[in-house]
Protein backbone atom coordinates (compact mmCIF):
# COMPACT_ATOMS: atom_id res chain seq x y z
CA UNK A 1 0.00 0.00 0.00
CA UNK A 2 1.46 3.05 -0.33
CA UNK A 3 1.19 6.05 2.38
CA UNK A 4 2.97 8.50 0.27
CA UNK A 5 5.07 9.12 3.44
CA UNK A 6 9.25 8.54 3.81
CA UNK A 7 11.06 6.08 4.59
CA UNK A 8 13.94 7.37 7.27
CA UNK A 9 15.72 4.01 8.00
CA UNK A 10 12.90 1.47 9.13
CA UNK A 11 10.08 4.53 10.30
CA UNK A 12 7.80 6.20 7.61
CA UNK A 13 7.39 9.71 7.94
CA UNK A 14 5.48 13.07 6.60
CA UNK A 15 6.06 15.63 8.84
CA UNK A 16 6.20 18.15 6.05
CA UNK A 17 3.72 20.34 4.06
CA UNK A 18 4.65 20.34 0.77
CA UNK A 19 2.31 17.51 -0.55
CA UNK A 20 2.77 16.74 -4.74
CA UNK A 21 1.28 13.81 -6.75
CA UNK A 22 2.04 11.99 -9.23
CA UNK A 23 1.23 11.82 -13.34
CA UNK A 24 -0.34 9.14 -15.56
CA UNK A 25 0.33 10.13 -18.66
CA UNK A 26 -1.14 7.53 -20.82
CA UNK A 27 -4.68 9.00 -19.36
CA UNK A 28 -3.30 12.24 -18.79
CA UNK A 29 -4.55 13.02 -15.68
CA UNK A 30 -2.86 13.25 -11.73
CA UNK A 31 -3.24 9.80 -9.91
CA UNK A 32 -4.88 9.80 -6.85
CA UNK A 33 -1.96 9.39 -3.85
CA UNK A 34 -0.49 12.15 -1.94
CA UNK A 35 3.01 12.08 -1.73
CA UNK A 36 4.78 14.41 1.74
CA UNK A 37 8.38 16.05 0.62
CA UNK A 38 11.31 15.30 2.63
CA UNK A 39 11.83 17.66 5.21
CA UNK A 40 15.28 19.40 6.56
CA UNK A 41 14.53 17.45 9.83
CA UNK A 42 13.49 14.03 8.11
CA UNK A 43 17.05 14.49 5.37
CA UNK A 44 19.17 15.03 8.80
CA UNK A 45 17.82 12.51 10.18
CA UNK A 46 17.85 10.04 7.63
CA UNK A 47 21.69 10.61 6.83
CA UNK A 48 22.63 10.75 10.42
CA UNK A 49 20.90 7.16 10.85
CA UNK A 50 23.03 5.93 7.73
CA UNK A 51 26.36 7.36 9.08
CA UNK A 52 25.01 4.94 12.32
CA UNK A 53 24.26 2.43 10.12
CA UNK A 54 27.56 2.71 8.72
CA UNK A 55 29.22 1.96 11.96
CA UNK A 56 28.41 -1.58 11.61
CA UNK A 57 27.25 -2.38 8.36
CA UNK A 58 30.84 -1.80 6.89
CA UNK A 59 32.44 -4.89 9.60
CA UNK A 60 29.02 -7.35 8.27
CA UNK A 61 30.44 -10.01 5.99
CA UNK A 62 30.15 -10.22 2.29
CA UNK A 63 27.80 -13.39 3.06
CA UNK A 64 25.54 -11.80 4.97
CA UNK A 65 25.46 -8.61 2.94
CA UNK A 66 24.85 -11.46 0.20
CA UNK A 67 21.78 -12.78 1.55
CA UNK A 68 20.44 -9.15 2.42
CA UNK A 69 20.63 -7.91 -1.67
CA UNK A 70 18.97 -11.44 -2.60
CA UNK A 71 16.28 -10.40 0.16
CA UNK A 72 15.42 -7.28 -1.37
CA UNK A 73 14.70 -8.73 -4.98
CA UNK A 74 13.40 -11.22 -3.20
CA UNK A 75 10.72 -8.88 -1.34
CA UNK A 76 10.38 -6.80 -5.28
CA UNK A 77 8.97 -9.83 -6.80
CA UNK A 78 6.44 -10.45 -4.08
CA UNK A 79 5.00 -6.71 -4.95
CA UNK A 80 3.67 -8.58 -7.61
CA UNK A 81 0.91 -6.86 -9.19
CA UNK A 82 1.00 -3.88 -6.96
CA UNK A 83 4.22 -2.65 -8.14
CA UNK A 84 3.08 -3.18 -12.18
CA UNK A 85 0.32 -1.51 -11.72
CA UNK A 86 1.53 1.72 -10.00
CA UNK A 87 4.59 1.73 -12.14
CA UNK A 88 2.44 1.49 -15.26
CA UNK A 89 0.23 4.36 -14.09
CA UNK A 90 3.23 6.76 -13.20
CA UNK A 91 5.29 6.22 -16.07
CA UNK A 92 2.97 5.37 -19.26
CA UNK A 93 5.48 2.57 -19.76
CA UNK A 94 3.98 -0.67 -20.63
CA UNK A 95 3.82 -3.99 -19.04
CA UNK A 96 6.23 -5.68 -21.01
CA UNK A 97 8.35 -2.88 -20.32
CA UNK A 98 7.77 -3.39 -16.75
CA UNK A 99 8.56 -7.55 -16.81
CA UNK A 100 11.79 -6.28 -18.61
CA UNK A 101 13.14 -3.73 -16.18
CA UNK A 102 11.77 -5.92 -13.24
CA UNK A 103 14.06 -9.17 -14.73
CA UNK A 104 17.34 -6.18 -14.98
CA UNK A 105 16.74 -5.03 -11.81
CA UNK A 106 16.18 -8.17 -9.73
CA UNK A 107 19.45 -9.68 -12.02
CA UNK A 108 21.29 -6.94 -10.78
CA UNK A 109 20.48 -7.61 -7.40
CA UNK A 110 21.99 -10.95 -7.53
CA UNK A 111 24.86 -9.92 -9.68
CA UNK A 112 25.76 -8.23 -6.88
CA UNK A 113 25.08 -10.80 -4.38
CA UNK A 114 27.09 -13.37 -5.86
CA UNK A 115 29.84 -10.91 -6.31
CA UNK A 116 29.96 -9.95 -2.71
CA UNK A 117 29.27 -13.58 -1.58
CA UNK A 118 32.53 -14.67 -3.82
CA UNK A 119 34.26 -11.52 -1.80
CA UNK A 120 37.73 -11.27 -4.11
CA UNK A 121 35.97 -7.99 -5.94
CA UNK A 122 38.05 -6.22 -2.63
CA UNK A 123 41.27 -6.57 -4.64
CA UNK A 124 42.91 -7.99 -2.06
CA UNK A 125 46.83 -6.83 -2.74
CA UNK A 126 49.93 -7.70 -0.63
CA UNK A 127 53.23 -7.02 -0.18
CA UNK A 128 54.97 -9.50 2.45
CA UNK A 129 57.71 -7.80 4.21
CA UNK A 130 61.16 -8.49 4.58
CA UNK A 131 62.72 -7.73 7.04
CA UNK A 132 66.21 -9.23 6.12
CA UNK A 133 66.28 -6.51 3.14
CA UNK A 134 69.45 -4.58 2.66
CA UNK A 135 69.93 -1.24 3.58
CA UNK A 136 66.39 -0.88 4.73
CA UNK A 137 63.96 -3.41 5.94
CA UNK A 138 60.84 -3.57 3.62
CA UNK A 139 57.21 -2.80 5.21
CA UNK A 140 54.09 -5.49 5.12
CA UNK A 141 51.56 -3.92 3.25
CA UNK A 142 48.18 -5.04 2.60
CA UNK A 143 45.48 -3.26 0.31
CA UNK A 144 41.94 -3.65 -0.03
CA UNK A 145 38.59 -1.34 -1.06
CA UNK A 146 36.92 -0.31 1.53
CA UNK A 147 33.54 1.49 1.16
CA UNK A 148 32.87 5.21 1.47
CA UNK A 149 30.25 5.87 3.71
CA UNK A 150 26.95 7.00 2.60
CA UNK A 151 25.91 7.73 -1.03
CA UNK A 152 22.66 9.60 -1.98
CA UNK A 153 21.16 7.64 -5.04
CA UNK A 154 18.91 9.95 -7.23
CA UNK A 155 16.37 7.89 -8.97
CA UNK A 156 16.27 8.25 -12.90
CA UNK A 157 12.83 9.54 -14.90
CA UNK A 158 13.41 6.74 -17.52
CA UNK A 159 14.27 3.91 -15.58
CA UNK A 160 11.74 3.72 -12.77
CA UNK A 161 13.00 0.36 -11.31
CA UNK A 162 16.76 -0.66 -12.98
CA UNK A 163 18.09 2.92 -12.67
CA UNK A 164 15.80 4.33 -9.34
CA UNK A 165 15.25 2.79 -6.03
CA UNK A 166 16.67 -0.53 -5.86
CA UNK A 167 18.45 -0.03 -9.36
CA UNK A 168 22.02 -0.49 -10.13
CA UNK A 169 23.03 2.26 -8.29
CA UNK A 170 21.70 1.28 -5.07
CA UNK A 171 22.82 -2.39 -5.68
CA UNK A 172 26.83 -1.33 -6.05
CA UNK A 173 26.43 0.83 -2.85
CA UNK A 174 24.65 -1.74 -0.69
CA UNK A 175 27.22 -4.35 -2.35
CA UNK A 176 30.55 -1.82 -1.41
CA UNK A 177 29.15 -1.39 2.26
CA UNK A 178 27.94 1.88 1.45
CA UNK A 179 24.42 2.83 3.25
CA UNK A 180 22.23 4.92 0.75
CA UNK A 181 19.44 7.08 0.70
CA UNK A 182 17.63 7.24 -2.14
CA UNK A 183 16.26 10.88 -3.68
CA UNK A 184 12.71 9.31 -5.09
CA UNK A 185 12.23 10.68 -8.60
CA UNK A 186 8.94 12.88 -8.06
CA UNK A 187 7.54 11.31 -11.34
CA UNK A 188 7.23 7.34 -10.21
CA UNK A 189 7.08 8.16 -5.95
CA UNK A 190 4.22 5.37 -5.73
CA UNK A 191 6.83 3.39 -7.34
CA UNK A 192 9.42 4.54 -5.42
CA UNK A 193 7.99 3.65 -1.98
CA UNK A 194 6.93 0.07 -3.15
CA UNK A 195 10.34 -0.61 -3.75
CA UNK A 196 11.73 0.96 -0.56
CA UNK A 197 8.76 -1.03 1.56
CA UNK A 198 10.65 -4.17 -0.13
CA UNK A 199 14.35 -3.15 0.64
CA UNK A 200 13.07 -2.50 4.13
CA UNK A 201 11.55 -5.89 4.46
CA UNK A 202 14.70 -7.53 3.27
CA UNK A 203 16.53 -5.27 6.02
CA UNK A 204 14.70 -6.45 8.49
CA UNK A 205 14.40 -9.91 7.84
CA UNK A 206 18.35 -10.30 7.26
CA UNK A 207 18.84 -8.06 10.64
CA UNK A 208 20.41 -4.94 9.00
CA UNK A 209 21.00 -2.10 10.63
CA UNK A 210 18.24 0.42 10.86
CA UNK A 211 19.34 3.34 8.47
CA UNK A 212 21.12 1.57 6.07
CA UNK A 213 18.49 2.26 3.66
CA UNK A 214 16.12 5.84 3.64
CA UNK A 215 13.80 6.67 0.53
CA UNK A 216 13.03 10.34 0.40
CA UNK A 217 10.51 11.94 -1.40
CA UNK A 218 10.59 15.30 -3.20
CA UNK A 219 8.97 17.44 -6.02
CA UNK A 220 11.89 20.11 -6.62
CA UNK A 221 15.37 20.60 -7.01
CA UNK A 222 15.97 21.31 -3.03
CA UNK A 223 15.69 17.56 -1.21
CA UNK A 224 18.76 16.64 -3.64
CA UNK A 225 20.87 19.84 -3.23
CA UNK A 226 20.66 19.61 0.50
CA UNK A 227 21.25 16.03 0.34
CA UNK A 228 24.54 16.60 -2.04
CA UNK A 229 25.38 19.56 0.37
CA UNK A 230 25.45 17.21 3.78
CA UNK A 231 28.86 17.38 5.50
CA UNK A 232 28.03 13.03 6.24
CA UNK A 233 27.14 12.62 3.06
CA UNK A 234 30.37 11.02 1.47
CA UNK A 235 29.29 10.54 -2.52
CA UNK A 236 26.00 10.59 -4.75
CA UNK A 237 25.00 8.40 -7.55
CA UNK A 238 23.06 10.02 -10.49
CA UNK A 239 21.31 9.45 -13.96
CA UNK A 240 19.41 12.33 -16.09
CA UNK A 241 20.29 15.67 -17.85
CA UNK A 242 23.54 17.42 -18.42
CA UNK A 243 22.42 20.57 -16.59
CA UNK A 244 20.95 18.19 -13.27
CA UNK A 245 24.57 15.86 -13.09
CA UNK A 246 26.41 19.29 -13.71
CA UNK A 247 24.76 21.49 -11.26
CA UNK A 248 25.32 18.20 -8.51
CA UNK A 249 28.86 17.98 -9.08
CA UNK A 250 29.45 22.05 -8.43
CA UNK A 251 27.54 21.66 -5.66
CA UNK A 252 29.60 18.07 -4.34
CA UNK A 253 33.08 20.06 -5.34
CA UNK A 254 32.33 23.30 -3.88
CA UNK A 255 31.42 21.57 -0.19
CA UNK A 256 34.47 22.13 2.65
CA UNK A 257 35.27 18.20 1.96
CA UNK A 258 34.31 17.64 -1.61
CA UNK A 259 32.89 14.44 -2.82
CA UNK A 260 32.59 12.00 -5.92
CA UNK A 261 29.44 12.68 -7.77
CA UNK A 262 29.05 9.75 -10.31
CA UNK A 263 26.09 10.92 -12.97
CA UNK A 264 25.43 9.89 -16.23
CA UNK A 265 23.92 12.27 -18.34
CA UNK A 266 23.02 12.97 -21.96
CA UNK A 267 24.03 11.64 -25.34
CA UNK A 268 23.75 11.36 -28.98
CA UNK A 269 25.54 7.98 -29.34
CA UNK A 270 27.27 8.57 -33.19
CA UNK A 271 26.24 5.83 -35.83
CA UNK A 272 28.65 6.08 -38.50
CA UNK A 273 27.24 4.71 -41.67
CA UNK A 274 30.67 3.44 -43.85
CA UNK A 275 30.31 3.87 -48.03
CA UNK A 276 30.12 0.05 -48.48
CA UNK A 277 27.07 -1.15 -45.82
CA UNK A 278 25.12 1.31 -47.53
CA UNK A 279 25.92 0.58 -50.46
CA UNK A 280 24.86 -3.03 -50.23
CA UNK A 281 22.06 -2.53 -47.51
CA UNK A 282 20.76 0.77 -47.03
CA UNK A 283 17.33 -0.51 -46.41
CA UNK A 284 17.73 -2.94 -43.75
CA UNK A 285 20.35 -0.60 -41.94
CA UNK A 286 17.59 2.26 -42.27
CA UNK A 287 14.83 -0.28 -41.18
CA UNK A 288 16.62 -1.19 -38.22
CA UNK A 289 17.48 2.70 -37.60
CA UNK A 290 13.64 3.31 -37.43
CA UNK A 291 13.36 1.06 -34.61
CA UNK A 292 16.31 1.92 -32.81
CA UNK A 293 15.26 5.42 -32.71
CA UNK A 294 11.91 4.93 -31.59
CA UNK A 295 12.25 2.13 -29.03
CA UNK A 296 10.85 3.36 -25.77
CA UNK A 297 9.63 6.54 -27.36
CA UNK A 298 13.58 7.26 -27.48
CA UNK A 299 14.03 7.86 -24.00
CA UNK A 300 17.30 5.83 -23.13
CA UNK A 301 20.40 7.30 -22.62
CA UNK A 302 21.94 5.28 -25.51
CA UNK A 303 19.63 6.62 -28.34
CA UNK A 304 20.78 6.94 -31.83
CA UNK A 305 20.45 10.60 -32.09
CA UNK A 306 23.41 11.17 -34.95
CA UNK A 307 23.81 9.06 -37.72
CA UNK A 308 26.52 10.36 -39.75
CA UNK A 309 27.52 9.22 -43.52
CA UNK A 310 29.42 10.14 -46.27
CA UNK A 311 27.48 12.14 -49.18
CA UNK A 312 26.87 9.25 -51.82
CA UNK A 313 23.94 6.76 -53.37
CA UNK A 314 23.94 5.29 -50.89
CA UNK A 315 23.62 7.80 -48.36
CA UNK A 316 20.66 8.99 -50.05
CA UNK A 317 18.68 5.60 -50.38
CA UNK A 318 19.24 5.34 -46.38
CA UNK A 319 17.67 8.50 -45.72
CA UNK A 320 14.95 8.10 -47.69
CA UNK A 321 14.18 4.14 -46.36
CA UNK A 322 14.88 5.60 -42.48
CA UNK A 323 12.16 8.28 -43.64
CA UNK A 324 9.61 5.19 -45.06
CA UNK A 325 10.12 3.14 -41.98
CA UNK A 326 10.02 5.50 -39.07
CA UNK A 327 6.42 6.89 -40.32
CA UNK A 328 5.31 3.52 -39.86
CA UNK A 329 6.20 3.30 -36.64
CA UNK A 330 3.13 4.09 -33.87
CA UNK A 331 4.11 6.62 -31.47
CA UNK A 332 4.17 5.50 -28.27
CA UNK A 333 3.80 7.60 -24.71
CA UNK A 334 6.42 9.47 -23.08
CA UNK A 335 7.03 9.41 -19.34
CA UNK A 336 5.86 12.89 -18.30
CA UNK A 337 4.55 15.91 -20.01
CA UNK A 338 7.69 17.62 -18.72
CA UNK A 339 9.24 15.15 -20.52
CA UNK A 340 7.09 15.23 -23.33
CA UNK A 341 7.40 19.38 -23.29
CA UNK A 342 11.46 19.60 -23.33
CA UNK A 343 11.17 16.86 -26.54
CA UNK A 344 9.09 19.11 -28.36
CA UNK A 345 10.84 22.11 -27.23
CA UNK A 346 14.35 21.12 -28.44
CA UNK A 347 12.81 19.20 -31.80
CA UNK A 348 11.79 22.56 -32.79
CA UNK A 349 15.19 24.10 -31.84
CA UNK A 350 16.90 21.80 -33.74
CA UNK A 351 14.32 22.39 -36.57
CA UNK A 352 14.53 26.04 -37.18
CA UNK A 353 18.40 25.67 -37.05
CA UNK A 354 19.25 27.41 -40.59
CA UNK A 355 20.77 24.25 -43.15
CA UNK A 356 18.40 21.40 -40.71
CA UNK A 357 15.91 20.29 -43.22
CA UNK A 358 13.10 17.37 -41.73
CA UNK A 359 13.46 13.93 -43.46
CA UNK A 360 10.42 12.58 -42.06
CA UNK A 361 7.80 13.28 -39.29
CA UNK A 362 5.50 11.14 -37.24
CA UNK A 363 1.14 11.95 -38.18
CA UNK A 364 0.28 15.14 -36.44
CA UNK A 365 -2.91 13.27 -34.84
CA UNK A 366 -1.55 11.07 -32.08
CA UNK A 367 -2.27 10.30 -28.07
CA UNK A 368 -1.71 13.45 -25.95
CA UNK A 369 1.42 13.04 -24.28
CA UNK A 370 2.60 10.53 -27.40
CA UNK A 371 6.28 11.54 -28.66
CA UNK A 372 6.14 11.81 -32.50
CA UNK A 373 8.86 10.43 -34.11
CA UNK A 374 11.19 12.95 -36.49
CA UNK A 375 14.32 12.64 -38.10
CA UNK A 376 16.33 15.61 -39.39
CA UNK A 377 18.85 16.12 -42.22
CA UNK A 378 22.12 18.41 -42.37
CA UNK A 379 25.32 19.02 -44.21
CA UNK A 380 28.66 18.77 -42.60
CA UNK A 381 30.03 21.94 -42.14
CA UNK A 382 26.65 23.39 -40.99
CA UNK A 383 26.72 20.76 -38.30
CA UNK A 384 30.20 21.25 -37.36
CA UNK A 385 29.58 25.18 -36.81
CA UNK A 386 26.45 24.79 -34.61
CA UNK A 387 27.10 23.64 -31.57
CA UNK A 388 23.25 23.67 -30.81
CA UNK A 389 22.85 20.58 -32.99
CA UNK A 390 25.37 18.81 -31.34
CA UNK A 391 22.83 18.68 -28.18
CA UNK A 392 20.79 15.61 -26.47
CA UNK A 393 17.07 15.73 -27.87
CA UNK A 394 15.88 13.09 -25.46
CA UNK A 395 13.41 11.33 -27.18
CA UNK A 396 12.17 9.33 -30.57
CA UNK A 397 14.82 11.66 -32.36
CA UNK A 398 17.86 11.63 -34.58
CA UNK A 399 19.52 14.21 -37.11
CA UNK A 400 21.86 12.64 -40.20
CA UNK A 401 24.52 14.56 -41.01
CA UNK A 402 25.73 14.35 -44.48
CA UNK A 403 30.01 14.50 -44.73
CA UNK A 404 31.68 16.29 -47.95
CA UNK A 405 34.55 13.17 -47.36
CA UNK A 406 36.31 11.54 -44.98
CA UNK A 407 38.64 14.50 -43.54
CA UNK A 408 35.17 16.02 -42.51
CA UNK A 409 33.44 13.26 -41.23
CA UNK A 410 37.20 12.86 -38.81
CA UNK A 411 36.77 16.11 -37.78
CA UNK A 412 32.92 15.97 -37.21
CA UNK A 413 33.60 12.59 -34.68
CA UNK A 414 36.87 14.91 -33.23
CA UNK A 415 34.81 17.80 -32.20
CA UNK A 416 31.73 15.84 -30.07
CA UNK A 417 31.65 16.00 -26.89
CA UNK A 418 31.65 12.72 -24.67
CA UNK A 419 29.66 10.17 -25.55
CA UNK A 420 28.43 7.11 -23.97
CA UNK A 421 28.17 4.77 -26.93
CA UNK A 422 29.91 4.94 -30.86
CA UNK A 423 28.79 2.88 -33.11
CA UNK A 424 30.39 1.03 -36.74
CA UNK A 425 28.03 -0.08 -39.31
CA UNK A 426 30.15 -1.73 -42.07
CA UNK A 427 30.31 -4.37 -44.61
CA UNK A 428 32.41 -7.49 -43.89
CA UNK A 429 36.12 -5.88 -43.48
CA UNK A 430 35.36 -2.47 -44.74
CA UNK A 431 36.37 -1.22 -41.22
CA UNK A 432 39.80 -2.16 -42.04
CA UNK A 433 40.31 0.68 -43.79
CA UNK A 434 38.77 3.23 -41.51
CA UNK A 435 41.02 3.02 -39.20
CA UNK A 436 41.49 6.88 -37.88
CA UNK A 437 38.04 7.17 -37.51
CA UNK A 438 37.79 4.14 -35.48
CA UNK A 439 40.25 5.96 -33.10
CA UNK A 440 38.98 9.60 -33.21
CA UNK A 441 35.03 7.46 -32.43
CA UNK A 442 37.28 5.78 -29.57
CA UNK A 443 38.46 8.69 -27.94
CA UNK A 444 35.22 10.39 -27.49
CA UNK A 445 32.93 7.12 -26.43
CA UNK A 446 32.92 4.65 -23.48
CA UNK A 447 31.75 1.53 -25.72
CA UNK A 448 31.93 0.87 -30.05
CA UNK A 449 29.59 -0.91 -31.51
CA UNK A 450 30.29 -3.19 -34.53
CA UNK A 451 26.83 -3.88 -36.64
CA UNK A 452 24.39 -3.24 -34.36
CA UNK A 453 22.70 -0.56 -32.65
CA UNK A 454 23.64 1.31 -29.35
CA UNK A 455 20.17 1.11 -27.80
CA UNK A 456 20.40 -2.13 -24.82
CA UNK A 457 22.60 -2.09 -22.75
CA UNK A 458 23.68 -5.97 -21.48
CA UNK A 459 24.50 -5.76 -17.64
CA UNK A 460 27.48 -8.00 -17.71
CA UNK A 461 31.22 -7.88 -16.35
CA UNK A 462 32.78 -6.03 -19.66
CA UNK A 463 29.96 -3.57 -20.18
CA UNK A 464 31.44 0.19 -20.08
CA UNK A 465 28.45 2.31 -19.34
CA UNK A 466 29.80 5.92 -19.15
CA UNK A 467 32.64 7.83 -21.56
CA UNK A 468 34.00 10.85 -21.43
CA UNK A 469 32.66 13.93 -20.57
CA UNK A 470 29.48 15.03 -20.47
CA UNK A 471 28.29 11.64 -21.28
CA UNK A 472 29.58 10.78 -17.08
CA UNK A 473 31.28 12.97 -14.70
CA UNK A 474 33.76 10.40 -14.20
CA UNK A 475 34.49 8.42 -17.45
CA UNK A 476 37.28 6.09 -15.13
CA UNK A 477 33.74 3.98 -14.29
CA UNK A 478 31.20 2.30 -15.63
CA UNK A 479 27.45 2.59 -13.96
CA UNK A 480 26.52 -1.04 -15.11
CA UNK A 481 28.08 -4.42 -14.47
CA UNK A 482 28.95 -5.15 -11.28
CA UNK A 483 32.59 -3.12 -11.77
CA UNK A 484 30.00 -0.48 -11.09
CA UNK A 485 30.68 -1.44 -7.44
CA UNK A 486 34.11 -0.13 -7.26
CA UNK A 487 32.68 3.85 -7.43
CA UNK A 488 31.54 3.83 -4.22
CA UNK A 489 35.15 2.24 -2.66
CA UNK A 490 38.32 3.35 -1.63
CA UNK A 491 41.72 1.54 -1.64
CA UNK A 492 42.88 1.24 1.89
CA UNK A 493 46.63 -0.06 3.17
CA UNK A 494 47.18 -1.45 6.55
CA UNK A 495 51.33 -1.51 6.81
CA UNK A 496 52.95 -3.87 9.46
CA UNK A 497 49.57 -4.43 11.03
CA UNK A 498 49.23 -7.53 13.06
CA UNK A 499 47.90 -10.61 11.20
CA UNK A 500 45.10 -11.65 13.85
CA UNK A 501 44.01 -7.70 13.41
CA UNK A 502 43.37 -7.78 9.69
CA UNK A 503 39.98 -7.89 7.90
CA UNK A 504 39.47 -11.59 7.01
CA UNK A 505 40.75 -10.63 3.35
CA UNK A 506 43.99 -9.76 4.37
CA UNK A 507 44.87 -12.75 6.50
CA UNK A 508 47.62 -15.01 5.78
CA UNK A 509 45.79 -17.90 5.94
CA UNK A 510 43.06 -16.07 3.47
CA UNK A 511 40.23 -17.75 5.21
CA UNK A 512 37.88 -16.56 2.80
CA UNK A 513 39.76 -18.38 -0.12
CA UNK A 514 39.66 -14.99 -2.22
CA UNK A 515 41.30 -14.71 -5.23
CA UNK A 516 44.33 -11.97 -3.95
CA UNK A 517 47.52 -10.38 -6.03
CA UNK A 518 50.88 -11.61 -3.06
CA UNK A 519 53.82 -10.15 -4.23
CA UNK A 520 52.76 -9.42 -7.67
CA UNK A 521 51.19 -12.86 -8.06
CA UNK A 522 47.25 -13.56 -8.15
CA UNK A 523 46.64 -16.21 -6.30
CA UNK A 524 44.07 -18.05 -3.99
CA UNK A 525 46.92 -19.34 -1.84
CA UNK A 526 47.42 -18.89 1.51
CA UNK A 527 51.04 -17.21 3.39
CA UNK A 528 53.18 -19.33 4.98
P1 LIG B 1 16.76 15.88 -14.53
O1 LIG B 1 16.14 17.19 -14.75
O2 LIG B 1 18.20 15.78 -14.77
O3 LIG B 1 16.42 15.42 -13.05
C1 LIG B 1 16.89 14.20 -12.52
C2 LIG B 1 16.84 14.29 -11.02
O4 LIG B 1 17.81 15.23 -10.58
C3 LIG B 1 15.52 14.76 -10.52
O5 LIG B 1 15.18 14.02 -9.40
C4 LIG B 1 15.74 16.21 -10.20
O6 LIG B 1 15.02 16.64 -9.09
C5 LIG B 1 17.20 16.26 -9.86
N1 LIG B 1 17.80 17.53 -10.24
C6 LIG B 1 17.77 18.11 -11.46
N2 LIG B 1 18.44 19.27 -11.45
C7 LIG B 1 18.91 19.42 -10.20
C8 LIG B 1 19.66 20.42 -9.54
N3 LIG B 1 20.06 21.53 -10.17
N4 LIG B 1 19.94 20.26 -8.24
C9 LIG B 1 19.51 19.16 -7.58
N5 LIG B 1 18.79 18.19 -8.13
C10 LIG B 1 18.49 18.30 -9.42
O7 LIG B 1 16.07 14.77 -15.41
P2 LIG B 1 14.55 14.35 -15.50
O8 LIG B 1 13.64 15.29 -14.78
O9 LIG B 1 14.54 12.94 -15.09
O10 LIG B 1 14.30 14.48 -17.03
C11 LIG B 1 14.42 15.73 -17.67
C12 LIG B 1 15.37 15.64 -18.83
O11 LIG B 1 16.59 14.98 -18.46
C13 LIG B 1 14.86 14.82 -19.97
O12 LIG B 1 13.99 15.52 -20.80
C14 LIG B 1 16.14 14.45 -20.65
O13 LIG B 1 16.60 15.48 -21.47
C15 LIG B 1 17.12 14.26 -19.55
N6 LIG B 1 17.32 12.85 -19.20
C16 LIG B 1 18.37 12.22 -19.76
C17 LIG B 1 18.61 10.91 -19.45
C18 LIG B 1 19.75 10.20 -20.05
O14 LIG B 1 19.93 9.04 -19.74
N7 LIG B 1 20.54 10.81 -20.87
C19 LIG B 1 17.79 10.22 -18.57
C20 LIG B 1 16.72 10.90 -18.00
C21 LIG B 1 16.52 12.22 -18.32
P3 LIG B 1 13.49 17.06 -9.19
O15 LIG B 1 12.87 16.25 -10.27
O16 LIG B 1 12.99 16.74 -7.84
O17 LIG B 1 13.47 18.49 -9.54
Amino acid sequence: MITGKNYIGNVLTSVGENIFKTFNPEQNKENNWLFAEATKIEINKAVELATEAFKVYKTISGNRKSDFLNEIANQVLLLGDELQEVYCLESGLTKERFLGERTRTLFQLRSFADLIKEGSWVEATIDVGNTERKPNSKPDLRKLNIPLGPVVVFGASNFPLAYSTAGGDTASALASGCPVIVKSHPMHAGTGELVASAIIKAAEITKMPNGIFSNLNSSGIEVGQLLVKHPLVKAAGFTGSINGGRALLNLASKRKEPIPVFAEMGSVNPVVLLPNALKLKAETWAKTYANSITLGSGQFCTNPGLILGLKSEGLSTFIQNLAEEIVKIEPSCMLHPNIIGAYETKKNIVVNEEGVSTVSAAKEKTGVNYGRQLVTTVNGKTFLNNPTLHQEVFGPFSLVVQCEDIEELKEIISKLEGQLTGTIISEDNEVKNYDEIVLALQNRVGRLIFNGVSTGVEVCDAMVHGGPYPASTDSRFTAVGVNSIKRWVRPFSFQNWPNELLPNELKNENPLGILRNINGVKTSEKID
